[in-house]
C-alpha cells in the first residue's frame, strides 16, 4: 500500500547546498540539526553530510541523547540550552554547552563550553559586559551569537575582538554577508531547502455540483487528498499534473483541492517540490519558511531517495 503522504528526502541536495555554502563563504559549516534536523530526521541527515561539516548545533542535549546522535558522528554538538545537564552526560555524548553566565561556565568548564553572546535576541546569551568573566570562568575558546542583522554581526565583532576566539554568527539569512562570516557559518534552513519533496494523490475527483465541502466552496471541479490539519497541512498552494492549484478547504485527515478538467482520481498531487518552494508554501499558509519546511517534512511517511 502506498503511503497517504510521501515525504522524499534527497540527501544529494543537502550535500550540494553545503558544498555551495562552503564555496561561497570559504569557511566551515556548523550544521544546525535542531528539531530533528528541521523535521527531516537527524538520523538520516547526519550520516549524509558528516564529511562536509565541522560540527553540529541543536537546542537541547536530549535531542542528541534520544537519537544516539553521538554514534552517527565523531564530531561534536553545541547545545544551546543545557539547563541542569550533568557534566558526564554532556561529555559522553560529545555535547558542548552554550554558556552565558559565570555559574554555567564554571560548572561546564570541562565540557569545552561555547560562549553565547547577546547581540539583540535577549535570550540564552551573555550581556556584553560579562563576556570576559564568562570566558575566564569556562576557559572558553569559542563564541557565537544568534545574529539576524548585519548590525548585530558588527556588534559581535566589536565586543569579542582581540581575544583569539573561534567565532560564528551567521545563520541562513546572513550567509551572503561577508562581515557576518567570522570563522564558521551556522545555517539550518539553507542546508535543507529544496531537499524535501512531498507528494500525495487524489483519492476522489469529480465535477462539482454547486457549493461543496463544509464551507460551500465553489469550483468547477474538485478532488480530495488524504491529508489534513492533523498532518500539519493547511489550505494553500499545491500542484496537480504540473499546474498550480489551491487546497480549498482543509479537514482533519483530508483536504479539498481545485482541479482542472483532465485531473483524475489517482493522479499525483505535489505539496512541496517540482518547482513549488518552501517560500511559496509559507506565503500561502501565512507562516515562515522554516515552519512550512518543518510541517511538510513531518506530514507523511519519510523515504530516502
Ligand atoms: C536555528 C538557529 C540557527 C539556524 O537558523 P537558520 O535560519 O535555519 O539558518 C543558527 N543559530 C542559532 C543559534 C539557531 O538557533
Amino acid at each position: 500500500m502506498q503511503p497517504a503522504i510521501r515525504v522524499e528526502l534527497h540527501p544529494a541536495v543537502i550535500r550540494s547546498n553545503i558544498a555551495r555554502i562552503v564555496q561561497e563563504t570559504k569557511v566551515p559549516v556548523i550544521a544546525v540539526v535542531k528539531a530533528d534536523a528541521y523535521g527531516l530526521g537527524l538520523r538520516d541527515v547526519i550520516p549524509a553530510i558528516d564529511d562536509l561539516v565541522a560540527g553540529y548545533y541543536l537546542f537541547q542535549p536530549r535531542e542528541v541523547i534520544a537519537t544516539a546522535g553521538h554514534r552517527l558522528t565523531r564530531k561534536s554538538f553545541i547545545a544551546a540550552w543545557c539547563d541542569d545537564s550533568q557534566v558526564d552526560e554532556l561529555l559522553s555524548h560529545r555535547i558542548r554547552p552554550a554558556a552565558w553566565s559565570v555559574d554555567q561556565a564554571m560548572r561546564w568548564r570541562s565540557c569545552d563550553p561555547v560562549l553565547a553572546v547577546d547581540t539583540g535576541q535577549q535570550r540564552f546569551a551573555c550581556p556584553p559586559e560579562q563576556i570576559d568573566a564568562v570566558l575566564a570562568a569556562g576557559g572558553c575558546r569559542e563564541a557565537f551569537t544568534h545574529a539576524s542583522s548585519v548590525d548585530q554581526a558588527r556588534h559581535f565583532q566589536a565586543i569579542t575582538a582581540g581575544r583569539s576566539l573561534v567565532r560564528h554568527a551567521a545563520g541562513s539569512s546572513l550567509l551572503e554577508i561577508a562581515e557576518a562570516r567570522f570563522d564558521a557559518v551556522r545555517p539550518g534552513f539553507a542546508l535543507y531547502r529544496g531537499s524535501v519533496r512531498v507528494t500525495t494523490h487524489l483519492i476522489d475527483a469529480r465535477d462539482s455540483r454547486g457549493p461543496a465541502g463544509y464551507t460551500g466552496f465553489i469550483a468547477p471541479r474538485h478532488g480530495v487528498i488524504p491529508g489534513g490539519y492533523s498532518n500539519g497541512l493547511a489550505a494553500g498552494v499545491c500542484m496537480v499534473n504540473g499546474t498550480r492549484r489551491r487546497i480549498l478547504e482543509i479537514g482533519m485527515q483530508t483536504a479539498f483541492v481545485e482541479l482542472g478538467p483532465t485531473d483524475r482520481a489517482g493522479d499525483e498531487v505535489t505539496l512541496l517540490g517540482d518547482g513549488l518552494t518552501e517560500d511559496d508554501v509559507a506565503k500561502s499558509w501565512g507562516c515562515g519558511r522554516h515552519e512550512a519546511l518543518y510541517r511538510l517534512a513531518r506530514c507523511g511517511i519519510r523515504v530516502q531517495v
